[in-house]
């Protein structure tokens, strides 16, 4: 924790939209995604359902290389730095130390969905963010958009939760940051084990967090209360 006066804190300085896109592109190392060629994605999913033996000429699955393609770019968004973009309108609010909402725990949950990194798998559940402000909020409904833009590329559960936690981290640089998430994995209930109970729990703790035990279990009782399965 830096050694900030209260007075430092009551002038933080506005940070404006230009600062936040260049902590993104710096930090974040986020780049704009070439266009995706679409006619080149549809004639490879159809060679691989081909070399499946499904019947193309099956009128149910004749547009499927169309629909796969499009779900597909949809679900990796994430990586276009366009859609990374929309996280600029994220003003940081400076607040100050005699502010009660810098003292306080801040808590955000929400839900996520998006495709395991190995299996091209659907996995989905909650999440829940927990931050400890230094000098900078950000609005609650911010939070779940952090999510959204991690949430549509290629993922482990153990990556989105750390994605999320980096994100926060280099945006509010806070006292301490904690993103809990717990979910269901179809590529386990799919295949291999194909077991029926496949929730997993992930769980990033930093800073105070980690530093401190009561903070750590006040956030843990939260996540017991609001983070059981459903
Ligand atoms: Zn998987």
């Amino acid at each position: 924790m830096k050694n900030r006066t209260p007075a430092d804190l009551v002038v933080a300085p506005r940070v404006d939209a230009v600062e936040v896109e260049a902590i993104i592109e710096d930090r974040l190392l986020a780049r704009p995604r070439a266009s995706v060629d679409r006619e080149q994605l549809q004639h490879h999913l159809r060679e691989a359902l081909k070399l499946l033996h499904v019947d193309m000429e099956d009128e149910n699955i004749r547009d499927t290389p169309r629909r796969w393609a499009e779900s597909l770019v949809t679900m990796t968004s994430g990586y276009d730095y366009t859609d990374l973009k929309k996280l600029t309108t994220l003003f940081r609010k400076a607040c100050s130390t005699a502010d009660e909402r810098c003292q306080n725990l801040v808590v955000i949950g929400g839900t996520y969905k998006t495709l395991c990194a190995h299996h091209i798998l659907p996995f989905f559940g909650h999440f829940i963010v927990g931050y400890i402000p230094e000098a900078m909020i950000i609005g609650a409904s911010k939070i779940p958009r952090i999510v959204e833009v991690h949430m549509r590329r290629l993922q482990s559960q153990e990556h989105l939760a750390h994605d999320v936690a980096d994100t926060i981290e280099r945006i509010l640089e806070p006292r301490g940051i904690a993103v809990w998430m717990g979910g269901v994995h179809l590529c386990m209930v799919m295949r291999g084990v194909e077991q029926e109970s496949s929730f997993m729990e992930t769980n990033v703790l930093r800073g105070e967090f980690r530093s401190d035990e009561r903070t750590r279990q006040e956030f843990m009782s939260i996540v017991s209360r609001r983070g059981q399965k459903g």
